[in-house]
Order: C-alpha cells, then sequence, then structure tokens
C-alpha cells in the first residue's frame, strides 16, 4: 500500500462569477516530488493553484498532508504549509528586500522565527547583498529570487510555483531551476507552472499536461517530453 500522498486533489472544479474553468481535476503530489503542470494559456493551470491555495470557492476535495482544504481560508492554508508564489510575485515594492522576507515569516512564531533567513541566502546570495535595497528596483530575476525566499520563510511543506521564469532573462532560467531542485533538496515538495517547458519538463519527477479545465494527460516528466503530441503543441519541435 502506497502512503498518502502529500497533496490529493479529486474531481476539482472552479469557476469566475459563475464560468466554469475548471471541470473535475484529479492530481496526486507525493512527498518529495517535483511535479509539473502544463497546458495552453487559459488551460486553468493558475487557477488550480490558487483554488490549491484557497484563494477562490472550489468544488470537489483537496487533501493536503492528511487534512481537508474545503472550505479553510488562505491564510489557514499556508500555515498547514501549502504556499503559493503567485505569477507577479506581488512583492512589497515600496519596501526593502529585508522588510519583505521578514514579512514572509510573520505568521511563525518563537525563537527560531527568522532561522530560514540563512537558507534564503545561501540559496539567493544576490538578496543578502541587497539587503536594504527597494524590492521595486530589483531586477525581474532578484525579484523572483526574493518572491521564493519569502515563501520560504513561511517553512512550506509544498511549495507552489506560477510561472517563475516570467519576465526574466533566459540566462537566468536555469538558475531558476537549480534553486527548484535545491529547494526540493531541502525536503520541500514542489508544484510548478512554467511556460519554460524543456528546462521544467528537465527537473520535474511527473506532469500533468491541462487542456480547458481537464487534465489531459500525466505520467512521468520523461514521457511526458517525449510525447510526440507535446511535442509538437508545447515543445514547438
Ligand atoms: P496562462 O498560461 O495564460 O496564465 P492558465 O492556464 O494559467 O493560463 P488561468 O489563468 O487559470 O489559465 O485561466 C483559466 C481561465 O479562467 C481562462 O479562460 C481565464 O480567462 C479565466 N480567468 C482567469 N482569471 C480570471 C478572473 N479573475 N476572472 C474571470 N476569469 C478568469
Amino acid at each position: 500500500l502506497s502512503p498518502e500522498p502529500l497533496l490529493h486533489v479529486s474531481h476539482l472544479t472552479a469557476a469566475y462569477r459563475g464560468l466554469r474553468v475548471l471541470h473535475g481535476i484529479d492530481i496526486e503530489v507525493a512527498a518529495g516530488e517535483i511535479v509539473a503542470v502544463m497546458g495552453a494559456n487559459g488551460a486553468g493551470k493558475s487557477t488550480l493553484l490558487r483554488a490549491i491555495a484557497g484563494q477562490m470557492p472550489t468544488g470537489g476535495a483537496i487533501r493536503f498532508a492528511g487534512t481537508d482544504l474545503a472550505d479553510l481560508p488562505a491564510h489557514r492554508i499556508n500555515r498547514l504549509g501549502a504556499v503559493l508564489v503567485p505569477e507577479g510575485r506581488r512583492l512589497f515594492g515600496g519596501l526593502s528586500v529585508e522588510d519583505n522576507l521578514r514579512l514572509g515569516a510573520y505568521a511563525r512564531r518563537g525563537p527560531d522565527r527568522f532561522k530560514p533567513l540563512d537558507l534564503v541566502f545561501e540559496l539567493f546570495p544576490r538578496l543578502q547583498e541587497r539587503l536594504k535595497q527597494r524590492a521595486e528596483t530589483l531586477s525581474g530575476g532578484e525579484q523572483q529570487m526574493l518572491a521564493i525566499g519569502r515563501a520560504l520563510m513561511t517553512n512550506p511543506r509544498l511549495l507552489m510555483l506560477d510561472e517563475p521564469s516570467q519576465g526574466i532573462m533566459p540566462r537566468l532560467v536555469d538558475d531558476i531551476m537549480d534553486a527548484v531542485q535545491r529547494i526540493r533538496g531541502l525536503g520541500v515538495t514542489i508544484l510548478i507552472v512554467e511556460q519554460r517547458l524543456v528546462e521544467t519538463l528537465s527537473i520535474a519527477d511527473r506532469a500533468y499536461v491541462l487542456q480547458t479545465g481537464r487534465v489531459v494527460m500525466a505520467g512521468p516528466a520523461a514521457t511526458i517530453a517525449a510525447n510526440a503530441d507535446v511535442r509538437r503543441a508545447y515543445l514547438g519541435m
């Protein structure tokens, strides 16, 4: 008998103002995995992450670390350890790098509240060099590091990344992917939505392909990357 996955999404539905965009999604993520969610624009990838994070009403079931997330408010889900780094990052632009990171730890208590700071600096030394710099003056890549760093300050079990390579220079994409792998090495499970599919599938264990709010394909990342339909439709080959 395999152990219960860290995240188990079943028959998930979600809608915007009555218009349904997720039509019964089933997804499992085991502890320690990197799982990619791919699909064309508008397929529902961001909506899926938002739904798991409790940022919109949903139907179906979401189980995380043995807890039923249905009807839990977003801050409770965050505190349980399922943490979303949204598309566009949502940093506090007028605040310093340091203050953005410390705000990430606001929900933690006790003496080791700011302990993950060392970890964030180890992953992203650039942030340590720029502690006093205002977030809005960081480069796109640095802002993404800060957004991920801030999420790590909450000590997540599951980190959900929505297009971390968006708006950053192509040569930094590999740095972000490296960071994601190192974060997994720290014991954090990863669910990632990315347009840079070749790079993403190269670090992912498994992938799901969404099409208009449904899972149309799922499997080991290498199998998905080798699939002829996927290569034609999503990898431009
Ligand atoms: P992309 O790759 O373009 O970011 P996606 O796969 O992440 O796309 P979603 O952003 O989840 O797709 O959008 C799924 C559907 O929901 C789309 O048809 C989109 O237009 C719609 N949608 C997304 N956000 C809203 C919103 N705030 N209000 C109404 N409809 C929305």
